[in-house]
């Protein structure tokens, strides 16, 4: 194990976890990492319950949800891979070149350009439901479920009264 992938894990770990959901550090080789994350605290329990968990048991049934979120990232392809490393506060999503092993194909958020995975994307509608906007795919577009929600919340205030369908 090189010593940088030390320091790197030593960091990650007393480091507050940075702005949203992505880490600024690109790292080479987050395999390498997790295990040696793993090695010093001890494999954690995975935590994956907290992420991707709005929007359950609505607009759909789960595959035609995943596979939606599957067709937002593959559409929208972001020029980089994530890796999701787990830490002891949760998973943290690690900025990877395309072609890392272990990486993920990933999306950005429209709004805030945060990388997502299959697992992280939210639908967003460009017409929202309010205004009678689908979920067919030209009506969509990626968010993460912060910026999802806050654009739902702000337009839900706009136009008090009138609940989304
Ligand atoms: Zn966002």
């Amino acid at each position: 194990m090189k010593q940088a992938y030390v320091d790197q894990a030593l960091h990650l770990l007393n480091a507050p976890r940075p702005a949203p959901e992505v880490s600024p550090y690109v790292i080479a080789d987050p395999s390498a990492l997790q295990a040696h994350v793993d090695q010093i605290v001890g494999a954690p329990p995975i935590v994956r319950a907290q992420r991707g968990t709005t929007n359950r048991n609505a607009r759909g049934g789960s595959d035609g949800r995943r596979r939606r979120r599957e067709w937002l990232v593959s559409c929208f392809r972001a020029d980089k891979d994530v890796v999701v490393i787990e830490l002891f506060h949760g998973p943290m999503t690690v900025e990877v070149e395309t072609g890392t092993e272990g990486g993920q194909p990933a999306c950005r958020c429209y709004r805030c350009g945060v990388l997502l995975t299959v697992d992280t994307v939210t639908a967003d509608r460009i017409k929202p439901g309010c205004q009678g906007g689908t979920y067919r795919r030209d009506n969509l577009r990626p968010a993460c479920s912060r910026c999802n929600s806050e654009t739902g919340a702000a337009l839900g205030n706009e136009r008090k009264g009138r609940k989304r369908a």
